[in-house]
């Protein structure tokens, strides 16, 4: 019988090798081959204030209508669905740093993210509480934005002062609420800020409160322009 004790450590070697497709198992591959991506982040139309999808010829979704969010645009290269919140998971919480590129090429191919990105003055990764920093080990925003422009990422000039509690079933007022003075920009450098246009890099985006007020907080210190650009959008609710 086979020891599979004693195969782990061989078989955990084997995940890291850019051999096969992490979905199709195809070889050999990056961790995810072309033909899933094409599959599985098709480019599709969706909302320019919240990136949720909408029918074509539809800009904006009702709630952006009702609520305009402070974002300019908001970009996202997938739904948050089967395989992605796995290779996500895995990237972010394990730290496995060999889905940063194959993720940066994913959001890099989405419609409207190369313009975005050659436009803008300054790239900003959604960033961490120290805390949470410590913790992880690694800004997955950070990665993912230092290999879409590495020129323009600017990993200190937007702070989170304090992590928030899990958001999911507060509404939406609540959320905000939460949020409120968990962004700032580095006081030294405010200057920085002032009528630049901003590309904001998040991972995935749920109720995009979060997002929303790291942008009111560009916004109150003069950004002309904000961007978000995510890798992936949950479907909204039911
Ligand atoms: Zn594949
Ligand atoms: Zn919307």
């Amino acid at each position: 019988m086979l020891n599979h004790r004693a195969l782990r450590p061989f078989t955990s070697l084997l995940a890291r090798l850019p051999s096969q497709c992490e979905v199709c198992r195809a070889w050999p591959s990056q961790p995810v081959c072309d033909a899933c991506v094409s599959r599985f982040a098709p480019p599709a139309m969706r909302c320019s204030g919240c990136a949720l999808p909408v029918p074509e010829g539809v800009a904006r979704c009702g709630d952006c209508v009702l609520h305009p969010p402070p974002l300019d645009a908001c970009l996202a290269a997938c739904t948050y669905a089967w395989p992605w919140p796995d290779a996500i998971a895995r990237f972010k919480f394990r730290g496995d740093a060999g889905w940063a590129g194959p993720f940066a090429t994913l959001l890099r191919s989405a419609p409207w993210v190369e313009p975005a990105l050659e436009q803008c003055d300054i790239v900003l990764p959604m960033p961490l509480a120290p805390g949470r920093l410590r913790e992880r080990g690694f800004n997955q925003s950070l990665e993912l934005a230092r290999r879409m422009a590495p020129a323009k990422t600017d990993a200190t000039l937007l702070l989170r002062t304090r992590e928030t509690p899990a958001q999911s079933g507060l509404a939406r007022a609540e959320r905000l609420r939460n949020l409120r003075g968990a962004f700032a920009v580095e006081p030294l450098r405010a200057d920085q800020v002032r009528g630049k246009r901003i590309v904001l890099v998040d991972d995935v985006m749920t109720s995009g409160a979060s997002l929303f007020a790291a942008a009111d907080t560009l916004r109150l210190s003069g950004a002309a322009h904000i961007t978000a650009v995510v890798l992936a959008r949950t479907d909204p609710p039911r």
